[in-house]
């Protein structure tokens, strides 16, 4: 670390955590947050001890009851309260998220309005918790079934939505009625605290929201804990299995979203400008941060191929790398110097593998201060390379070849990641043959993001997620939901007699 770097530490301020309606300051272990376009550190955060996440469950522990016994009514009037501030707060959640991530203002603006999406769907909930009801299942009797809150649930966040990804999470389980402790990535912490803050300000009772900073040791202490329900994580996929297995192993309920390696399919009769366009969104916005980000394009045809590099290749070497609260810009920088520089390596592994590098977006960056580096292009991309098979989250854009699209869903289909995937044709038939056999979570055509809006739910396959629930919409509610189903008399007169055999109804 530079003198000047050291001299900067001094003085930075420590993100808090936020428990029992207030935020929280603690001495301890802590980690640096850096802004990325400096490489300076901006701000320390601390890492909970186990007997820190021991009280902030026991404090959303005791806010349960009176929260989960809070009419859905009343629980979505908080959250029409919340939207509201949200909104009035975006421009103040967009630059936070910007300084400590590194993506564009307007980037960052685009994450709230995503993560409002899921609180404008949660505001719903009188409707969405509605049970089901069957009079006279027998004479008599009738039978319904109503969802109830687990009680406390836990959310672990990845960097690179520091704003979206837990509003894909606590709306709906507040909606819900559970407690929540949201356990942010140490990267870019404060955003956590904004969403806390509003929330309290929204009129939620203190304790049903808690924002509890670390690293891996408040994972495993939240994995551990026997008053913890239930666990949302979304992150890479290693981390996915581990919290997916010991989470389950503790008899909890886990939804895990993991890593990704998303292709776009171009058929040779797409539309090539317009699929540029969508390649250049897709794999480089956000500096390729994004779990949705297209990492693989699939020309069908060698034809196909040469006409998208001719096209896309200007483009690629034009993007403008830069300051990410500069309005011209159309990449920042990467999260920290040391993920940029595994990014870098990627790039060193594909030229040694044999695929052929279009466009180096390494020279200029590496020697510079803060975490950037330009768009990088491969033609030639197998698929036994490791810049195919690994994610590398990076601005990173691999071409690989295949003779047709029966080629194409086979290739797909047979790689471990199994989050997003796109086609671009003008072909209705070749779609809907895609869009059919295809064996990924979620598929666009003509479109090369698919996220979900907030009314359906988000997730991938394979090992893009672990557990049975996707995240938000009616997936979310039944995540944070159990069933409970009841079978009622009331005779009018009291003539019961025990049973011995099976009960059947009469
Ligand atoms: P990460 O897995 O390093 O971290 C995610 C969370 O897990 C953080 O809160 C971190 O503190 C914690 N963590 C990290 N290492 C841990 C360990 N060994 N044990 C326990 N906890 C640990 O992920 P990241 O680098 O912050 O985010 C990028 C990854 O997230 C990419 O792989 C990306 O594809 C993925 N992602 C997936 C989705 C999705 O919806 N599938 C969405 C966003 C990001």
């Amino acid at each position: 670390m530079s003198a000047s770097a050291q001299s900067n530490l001094a003085s930075v301020p420590t993100v808090p955590h936020w428990i029992g309606g207030k935020a929280v300051a603690t001495q301890g272990r802590s980690g640096d947050v850096y802004n990325p376009s400096t490489g300076l550190v901006t701000a320390r955060v601390p890492f909970a001890s186990a007997e820190e996440l021991d009280q902030c469950v026991q404090v959303a522990r005791a806010a349960f009851p009176g929260w989960a016994n809070t009419p859905p009514l009343r629980r979505a009037r908080v959250l029409f309260k919340f939207r509201q501030l949200l909104e009035a707060a975006s421009d103040e959640l967009a630059h936070a998220i910007s300084a400590e991530h590194g993506k564009t203002v307007s980037d960052a603006r685009g994450e709230v309005v995503r993560g409002l999406e899921v609180v404008e769907f949660a505001c719903g909930i009188p409707d969405l918790i509605k049970g089901e009801y069957n009079e006279n299942v027998g004479t008599g009797v009738d039978a319904y079934s109503i969802r109830q809150p687990l009680g406390v649930v836990a959310g672990i966040t990845p960097f690179n939505f520091p704003a979206m990804v837990p509003l894909w999470m606590f709306p709906v389980a507040l909606a819900c009625g559970n407690s929540f402790i949201l356990k942010p990535s140490e990267r870019d912490p404060s955003a956590s605290i904004i969403l806390a803050r509003l929330l309290a300000e929204a009129g939620l009772p203190a304790g049903v929201f808690n924002v509890l900073q670390g690293d891996r040791t408040a994972v495993d202490g939240l994995l551990q804990h026997p008053d913890v329900a239930a666990i949302s994580f979304v992150g890479s996929t290693p981390v996915a299995r581990h919290v997916h297995q010991q989470g389950t192993l503790q008899g909890k309920r886990v939804q895990a979203l993991g890593g990704a390696k998303n292709h776009m399919v171009i058929m040779p009769d797409a539309d090539i400008d317009d699929a540029v366009e969508a390649l250049l969104g897709a794999a480089y916005g956000s500096a390729g941060e994004r779990c949705m980000a297209i990492s693989v394009a699939v020309a069908v045809g060698d034809e196909c191929a040469d006409r998208l590099i001719e096209k896309l290749s200007p483009r690629v070497r034009a993007l403008k790398v830069g300051l990410p609260t500069d309005n011209a810009t159309e990449m920042g920088p990467l999260i920290t110097g040391e993920h940029r520089n595994k990014v870098a390596d990627y790039i060193s592994t594909g030229i040694g593998e044999g695929a052929k590098l279009l466009i180096d977006g390494r020279p200029g960056f590496l020697d510079k201060p803060g975490f950037f580096l330009g768009g990088s292009l491969f033609d030639g991309v197998q698929p036994q390379m490791r810049i195919y098979k690994e994610e590398i989250f990076g601005p990173v854009l691999g071409i690989l070849r295949v003779p047709d699209l029966d080629a194409a869903i086979k290739l797909i289909n047979a790689h471990p990641y199994a989050n997003g995937t796109a086609i671009f044709t003008r072909n209705g038939a070749a779609a809907r043959a895609f869009t059919s056999a295809i064996e990924v979570g979620m598929v666009g055509v003509n479109v090369p993001l698919p996220v979900p809006v907030a009314f359906h739910s988000f997730g991938g396959w394979r090992s893009s997620l672990f557990g049975d629930h996707h995240i938000y919409g009616r997936e979310g509610v039944r995540f944070y939901t159990r069933l409970k189903a009841i079978t009622q008399r009331w005779p009018r007169e009291l003539e019961s007699r025990a049973e011995f055999s099976m009960p059947t109804m009469k």
